[in-house]
């Protein structure tokens, strides 16, 4: 079959023939149909400090798919040849205490595919049957292969008070984008979207966000939409409540996100830094009563429940995010179209 491999430490990939994996008892095969392409894939790609401090090449790339079961190991009862499917990548331990718990996003021994073993950038993939989501026949092999990403923003989104909110959401690429659509559809009084890249904003908007605007108006639109932090000591009727989903990573941003919230409100945190940020703990935090969530991929599986009513409704549409398709052959060119910054989401079609 046909992989994208992460042949050695250093840049780039290679389309290989390469065997089909073997299953074990509690596994199934999957033919991959569609997989989305992200940011991950590119840090492997560029072969970053991330990349050369978690990666032990060789493997195959990609972790965000939707396909359909072509074999299943003796022990697997509940999925069938034939099941649409796709899949929650993090493979966890799930006798681990954080996993009985209700924590099982943040286990500890977490192996991430197309990152840590072997991939979705290929025809077949072999996954633990208990990490099997089923695909609705109303959902497409494209939504489905990038339902790990839009897990991310379920996850950040609906962790927070959503209904009736002012939300602000820093950073437009497709997690942030998602997030804005899926606000949207919960109920938030105002979505205000802000990205410093006029593209981005453009998404925003089709994804339905009342104001998308670049960082610097950003704070005056939330003010303007909740009333300012004084309304209620003027006598005035409450201000709303507002809510932040921090999507970008970039320290300005998170500085925002901190400033912006409202006190003793929540501010969501996705976005990744890629250096450690200075933070004034004392005024940005402590003082203002703030609870920070950190976002960890998506919760199991009530993230991926959530989803799936969220998408079965029709209540929330991903498509629009989705800006470039490519066959696999075509890497190069889905690695150059996310680096630029100006794509939503990117997308591998792998089989029809
Ligand atoms: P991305 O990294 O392309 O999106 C970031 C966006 O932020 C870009 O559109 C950029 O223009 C924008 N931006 C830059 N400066 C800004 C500023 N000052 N204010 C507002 N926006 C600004 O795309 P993505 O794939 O959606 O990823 C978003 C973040 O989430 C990344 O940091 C990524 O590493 C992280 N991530 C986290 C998880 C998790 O589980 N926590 C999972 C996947 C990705
Ligand atoms: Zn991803």
């Amino acid at each position: 079959m046909r992989a994208l491999v992460k042949t050695q430490a250093g840049p780039g990939f290679e389309l290989r023939e390469v065997p089909q994996p073997d299953i074990r008892d509690d596994d199934v095969l999957i033919r991959v149909r569609r997989a989305g392409v992200c940011g991950t894939d590119v840090h492997i790609y560029t072969w970053d400090a991330w990349a050369q401090g978690r990666c032990r090449p060789p493997f195959t790339v990609g972790h965000e798919f939707a396909g359909d079961v072509v074999a299943a190991g003796a022990n697997v009862t509940h999925v069938r040849p034939g099941d649409r499917v796709t899949a929650e990548g993090h493979i966890v331990d799930e006798r681990s205490l954080l996993s009985r718990t209700g924590n099982a996003h943040v286990d500890l021994s977490t192996r991430i595919i197309g990152v840590d073993r072997d991939g979705c950038f290929a025809d077949y993939i072999a996954m633990p049957a208990s990490n099997i989501w089923p695909l609705d026949r109303e959902l497409s092999y494209e939504v489905g292969g990038i339902m790990d990403p839009m897990g991310n923003a379920f996850h950040t989104a609906l962790t927070a008070d959503i209904p009736g909110s002012v939300v602000l959401v820093t950073g437009c690429g497709p997690i942030g984008l998602f997030a804005v659509g899926i606000c949207r559809a919960a109920g938030a009084a105002r979505v205000i979207a802000s990205d410093v890249n006029p593209r981005r904003l453009d998404l925003a908007t089709r994804m339905g966000a009342h104001v998308a605007v670049t960082p610097d108006r950003a704070k005056d639109a939330v003010m303007q939409w909740t009333g300012g932090d004084r309304r209620a000591e003027r006598g005035e009727a409450a201000e709303i409540q507002r809510v932040v989903l921090e999507m970008s990573g970039v320290p300005a941003a998170i500085h925002q996100a901190f400033d912006c919230a409202r006190p003793a409100g929540r501010v969501q945190m996705l976005g990744i830094p890629t250096r450690p940020v200075d933070v004034d703990f004392a005024s940005e935090v402590i003082f203002k009563g703030l609870t920070i969530y950190g976002v960890v991929g998506r919760r199991m599986y009530d993230t991926w429940h959530q989803m799936t009513r969220f998408l079965r409704s029709g209540a929330f549409d991903p498509t629009p995010v989705i800006t470039h398709r490519f066959p696999l052959e075509q890497y190069d060119e889905a690695m150059r179209a996310i680096t630029s910054g100006d794509a939503g989401k990117v997308v591998f079609e792998i089989a029809d």
